[in-house]
């Protein structure tokens, strides 16, 4: 793997998960009742879960 960064400033950096179906999990901010939400979708079965580790 190709190191992207080592920049561990930024907590929220990118971290890959993959769901079990094969497609990548991408983090997603939605504003749910005015609060800022962090939700984990995979991109290609769009399955959402509350954090990537859900998936397993
Ligand atoms: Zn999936």
């Amino acid at each position: 793997m190709a190191q992207m960064s080592k920049n561990a400033r930024n907590s929220s950096a990118t971290q890959t998960f993959n769901c079990p179906c094969g497609g990548e999990i991408k983090m997603k901010s939605l504003f749910v009742s005015g609060k800022l939400k962090n939700v984990a979708e995979c991109q290609k079965c769009n399955r959402q879960e509350r954090k990537p580790r859900d998936f397993r």
